[in-house]
């Protein structure tokens, strides 16, 4: 198993063996972008990877919105 590194499936052939052949960190959260290439189809495409401190943000981001979506989706008065 070599998928600690990110192995994404090609999305053109579905084939698993596609190679980084270009990466670089985009920004201070870590967010990676990488470009990859399929060896079976040459088909190129890029990918985003998101460090873990910009994903604790989105998850506190999204749990905020829901608190929001709840709150918004009551139809009767909030009780005391
Ligand atoms: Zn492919």
């Amino acid at each position: 198993m070599d998928d600690m590194g990110g192995t994404r499936r090609c999305p053109c052939c579905g084939g698993g063996k596609a190679k980084v052949y270009d990466s670089r960190v985009r920004d201070s959260m870590g967010t990676i972008w990488r470009r990859r290439k399929c060896p079976a189809c040459s088909h190129t495409w890029s990918t985003y990877e998101i460090g873990a401190a910009e994903y604790e943000r989105i998850e506190a981001m999204s749990a905020a919105i829901e608190r929001l979506r709840l709150a918004l989706d009551t139809t009767s008065p909030v009780s005391p």
